[in-house]
């Protein structure tokens, strides 16, 4: 069954969503308040956004912030998200135990640890970077170097074996499946075929429910007209179980509704189960409505 708390906690970090993917007047006005840079904590690990909170006086930010760190930290990254995480201020990633930060590189674009890498998994060569990054020298490629490829070995996964765990989904623990879902959709790094498929992991970027459109985020869990349909009796399942009328769409659907009532985080969290169910429909068969009520 769903644990509420983390529910509530993924909520909570949906408002990081909000700040890092919306570019308006709120969120420049929120940063001079806030005497921060949103920007920064999406493109640093999490030891800059403990930095943050230390300082930070508003309790309501520092709640959402500590709730998104706390996903991270509860959600364990398979070889393929490891290549999206970031570099920098993470103390995964560590020189004499210190997460790192070196300005020319991030100057020059490298913000994930997929910038790093070859297609086939390797790192780049040093002459490479050093065209890229004329700053660099050996040294503090190298230790760049050990520091990366360490991280990247600290799963039991060969790079040979990259191609079949993408195929097979996210590698989670089971209770934490339903936030780790969220949090992959947060950060647009869900597996779909779309995605495999531009990292030429899969051969076609074709949804597999409907087999007519491209499989994106927004497409697999709500745009594909069969997927739709589920919604639709997820939406009539909540009127005629609870009478609670509740109309999904795209936003809310991916992100949640965010208006304080009781209704809403209901939906919410019917949400987060269906998008979990839909997901698992990729590796089994079409989503059906009975067999998804059966089991809710
Ligand atoms: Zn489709």
């Amino acid at each position: 069954m769903v644990d509420y708390g983390n529910f509530i906690t993924a909520l909570k970090a949906t408002w990081m969503r909000r700040l890092i993917k919306t570019d308006t007047k709120w969120v420049k006005l929120l940063e001079s308040i806030l005497k921060i840079s949103i920007s920064e904590i999406w493109r640093n690990g999490p030891d800059y956004s403990y930095l943050l909170c230390k300082n930070l006086e508003n309790s309501f930010w520092k709640e959402v912030l500590l709730s998104w760190l706390e996903i991270i930290e509860q959600t364990p990254l398979s070889k393929p998200q490891i290549i999206n995480d970031n570099i920098w201020h993470n103390p995964k990633i560590t020189i004499d135990n210190k997460s790192i930060f070196i300005k020319s590189y991030v100057n020059k674009g490298f913000i994930f640890v997929s910038d790093l890498l070859n297609i086939d998994g390797t790192f780049r060569n040093f002459d490479e970077l050093k065209h890229i990054n004329p700053k660099t020298n050996f040294i503090e490629y190298a230790s760049l170097r050990t520091a990366v490829t360490t991280r990247l070995h600290t799963q039991d996964i060969h790079l040979s074996n990259l191609q079949n765990t993408l195929q097979y989904g996210p590698i989670c623990r089971q209770e934490s499946k339903l936030h780790w879902l969220q949090y992959q959709i947060l950060h647009r790094i869900v597996p779909t075929n779309k995605y495999l498929f531009n990292i030429k992991k899969a051969e076609s970027a074709v949804c597999t429910f409907c087999k007519k459109d491209e499989e994106s985020i927004s497409h697999l869990f709500y745009e594909c007209n069969i997927v739709k349909e589920l919604w639709c009796d997820v939406e009539e399942w909540i009127f005629t179980q609870f009478e609670i009328s509740i109309t999904s769409d795209i936003q809310s659907v991916l992100f949640g509704k965010y208006k304080n009532k009781e209704s809403y985080k209901f939906f919410n969290l019917i949400a987060l189960i269906v998008k979990q169910y839909i997901f698992s429909c990729k590796y089994k068969s079409n989503p059906t409505p009975n067999f998804f009520f059966d089991r809710l």
